[in-house]
């Protein structure tokens, strides 16, 4: 089964996959950790040049491509192949990021990126999405007091803003599979509600 955290800068995603995976070892799950983008090694290099080129700026459908072929690479080379062997893939990001950062960031065009986002999941969903809703504000901070923030500064916080409209959207389109976890309490009442979320669906 696949589950994708999801939300916008500096909302936990990294440590509470991290503490998830830990759970779910204790219980004998057979579980991965992986990441969108950079979940391969092509995904890696995409990466470093969608997050850490220097002297040009991408076009946003540049940037919403090669979004779309870490994507596509990820689901043939571990996706798949994971949840095939009946692993639980924790997922760091996917296709919502891509509608809430390129669509409702960006403002590219959000049937298009469906489009492309089927074309490079073969139509995989989710088995279920973690919302991890926080203040853009607060996210922000705490990417800045991790020192993480030159790259960001790059988009203003209207743009930031749009991206967390963007999953509120989606999340209220799609309550069958996303739901939301206070993402502003401590790391540990985080965690919790993201146990309570997974015992439920998961039959543990
Ligand atoms: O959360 P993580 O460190 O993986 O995020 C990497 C960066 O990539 C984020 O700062 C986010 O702004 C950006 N990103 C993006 N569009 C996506 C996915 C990630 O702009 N579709
Ligand atoms: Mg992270």
């Amino acid at each position: 089964k696949l589950i994708v955290f999801e939300g916008v800068e500096g909302c936990g995603k990294t440590t509470q996959i991290e503490q998830t995976r830990q759970w779910l070892e204790d219980l004998a799950i057979s579980v991965a950790v992986t990441r969108q983008p950079g979940g391969t090694q092509l995904g890696q290099e995409l990466r470093q040049i969608l997050l850490h080129s220097q002297g040009y700026s991408i076009d946003p459908k540049a940037e919403l491509l090669l979004y779309a072929a870490d994507r596509a690479q990820h689901l043939a080379e571990v996706i798949k192949p994971e949840l095939e062997k009946g692993t639980i893939v924790l997922c760091d990001r996917y296709t919502d990021s891509t509608i809430a950062y390129q669509g409702y960031g960006r403002g590219l065009d959000l049937a298009a990126i469906e489009t492309l986002n089927r074309l490079a999941t073969g139509g995989l969903e989710p088995y279920l999405t973690l919302w991890l809703d926080i203040d853009v504000e607060i996210g922000l901070n705490r990417v800045k007091v991790r020192g993480e923030s030159d790259r960001l500064e790059q988009d203003t916080i209207d743009f930031h803003r749009l991206v967390q409209q963007g999953y509120q959207k989606l999340a209220l389109h799609h309550p069958q599979i996303i739901h939301r976890v206070d993402a502003s309490l401590s790391l540990e009442a985080v965690q919790l509600q993201i146990r309570s979320l997974l015992a439920s669906h998961l039959n543990l």
